[in-house]
């Protein structure tokens, strides 16, 4: 399963994982039309693909989701917590709104679709999860205080899972992007703030001089969840282009 598997990095994500012989469970909140394509692109790479929608940080929508799979007589082996957004603003004026949304999709969001994935995993005695934290909890990016800690707690929560989990064979993991051009950094240049920042960012700090593609992100995933990375976990993986560096 990749939640928020629509658009932007976890589409390709999805796309990385097709030809791993897994069905992908392609989550989305509201764009169906989205995931419908998603799912489409999966079966032309040729795999299989089915779209689920749930709101990641609404626990019930969650567990919803997961009955559905037992369902279809499947279990989430390969679970990739990506769902996110950000609401930008600066501390001091930050509404309760913008810091309880963030908080929800990222790290409860990732917290729920986890806890509902775990109990399969580990009966199992395998599985593999893969958590989508950000180079802004790592660098600070001023306006992003609860995007920051909301991928910081992914980051501390991978560390911790990891530990509760590899005794049954299981293997968390996460993967810190810089910019990645997608939706979420198209509305970031929509403010002349944001435009100036990405742009002061790529020339001076990022030291490929570029912004990431969605499918250099799906590659490090498709990485972590093969048995390539049997020995790598409760770590997190920054794929900036040397902007943290
Ligand atoms: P995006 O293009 O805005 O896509 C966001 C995806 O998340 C969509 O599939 C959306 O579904 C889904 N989503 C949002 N809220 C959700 C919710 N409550 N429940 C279920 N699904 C939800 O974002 P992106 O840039 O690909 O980002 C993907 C991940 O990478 C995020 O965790 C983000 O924080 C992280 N990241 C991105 C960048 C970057 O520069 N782009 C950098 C670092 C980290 P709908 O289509 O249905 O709305």
């Amino acid at each position: 399963m990749v939640t928020g598997g629509s658009r932007g990095i976890g589409r390709a994500i999805c796309l990385a994982l097709a030809d791993m012989g897994l069905p992908i469970f392609v989550n989305y909140q509201k764009n169906q039309q989205e995931a419908e394509a998603t799912c489409a692109l999966i079966v032309e790479a040729g795999g299989k693909a089915v779209p689920v929608a749930a709101q990641v940080g609404n626990p019930e929508d969650v567990q919803r989701m997961f009955d559905f799979i037992r369902e279809q007589n499947c279990w989430v082996h390969t679970l990739v917590n990506n769902a996110g957004i950000v609401a930008d603003a600066m501390a001091a004026t930050m509404s309760h709104q913008q810091w309880q949304s963030v908080i929800s999709t990222n790290l409860d969001g990732t917290f729920h679709c986890t806890r509902a994935a775990l109990s399969s995993m580990t009966v199992r005695k395998t599985g593999c999860i893969v958590n989508i934290a950000s180079v802004s909890s790592i660098k600070a990016q001023p306006g992003q205080i609860n995007y920051a800690a909301s991928k910081a707690g992914v980051m501390a929560m991978t560390r911790v899972l990891s530990k509760e989990v590899g005794r049954y064979g299981v293997r968390v993991n996460a993967i810190a992007p810089g910019f990645v051009q997608t939706d979420m950094l198209d509305e970031l240049v929509r403010s002349d703030k944001g435009r100036t920042m990405l742009e002061h960012a790529t020339k001076q700090m990022i030291a490929l001089g570029r912004a990431g593609k969605p499918e250099e992100i799906g590659a490090v995933a498709h990485f972590l969840c093969s048995p390539a990375a049997s020995y790598i976990t409760g770590q997190t993986l920054v794929v900036d282009g040397g902007l943290s560096v």
